[in-house]
């Protein structure tokens, strides 16, 4: 039996990354009168909602079927999110099959290295990429909205950095002399396409959850 949303939960977030969950609360954290971040923004598990087949050919459209799902299963306002690489030689691939590129989900190493692979002969300037994120909002027979973040650069000829995840050691975004990897979570969290895209999505959750 899923455990039911609890009575105070005012906020879904649909995810079961403890890593995301924590980025929208500090997001949230002091920005919505009597809203408390740690007790009534949840996220999927905790809220019973089922897990959501990523069926869509865009990250907006993964976002948006993530949120409509879990506002629809909990009937509770729900926020998702999708992201990923975008490589301009590859034509924006991997996009939404970033976590899956290699073959295996989640295995960011085969990931990176597939990647360096195929850019094997792409010179240093043409190897640029960005991060792209989708933000959505869903309340249930409500309100639909999703919003875009992006973090360009360009991509390194091999890793470097141990900080974040995924692609991270290969972006080094512009303007900077560092890879993603040795950047610290705050300034990482300054510019990434997530913090954009979940910026711009906060006038509209301060809205919903007034
Ligand atoms: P998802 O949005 O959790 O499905 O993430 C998709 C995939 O995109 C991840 O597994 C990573 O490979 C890649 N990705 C998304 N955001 C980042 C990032 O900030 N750094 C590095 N890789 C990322």
């Amino acid at each position: 039996m899923p455990e039911q949303p609890t009575t105070q939960a005012r906020l879904v977030l649909a995810t079961r990354n403890a890593g995301k969950l924590r980025e929208l609360r500090a997001l949230l954290r002091g920005k919505v009168p009597g809203l408390d971040v740690d007790t009534q923004v949840v996220d999927a598990a905790a809220a019973g909602a089922p897990d959501v087949v990523e069926s869509g050919t865009t990250f907006e459209e993964n976002a948006l079927l993530k949120a409509r799902a879990v506002a629809e299963a909990t009937g509770l306002p729900a926020v998702a999110d999708d992201s990923g690489l975008a490589v301009d030689v590859l034509g924006g691939a991997p996009g939404i099959f970033s976590a899956r590129w290699a073959g295996r989900h989640g295995d960011d190493s085969a990931n990176l290295e597939l990647l360096l692979n195929q850019l094997a002969d792409i010179p240093e300037n043409r190897r640029a990429a960005q991060f792209v994120c989708a933000a959505a909002l869903a309340v249930p027979g409500g309100t639909e909205v999703v919003k875009r973040g992006e973090l360009r650069g360009s991509l390194l000829t091999e890793p470097r950095g141990d900080g974040g995840f995924g692609y991270d050691p290969l972006l080094q975004p512009e303007g900077m002399d560092r890879s993603c990897a040795e950047l610290s979570p705050e300034e990482k969290n300054a510019i990434s396409h997530r913090a954009r895209a979940f910026a711009d999505l906060l006038p509209e959750l301060i809205d919903v959850l007034r």
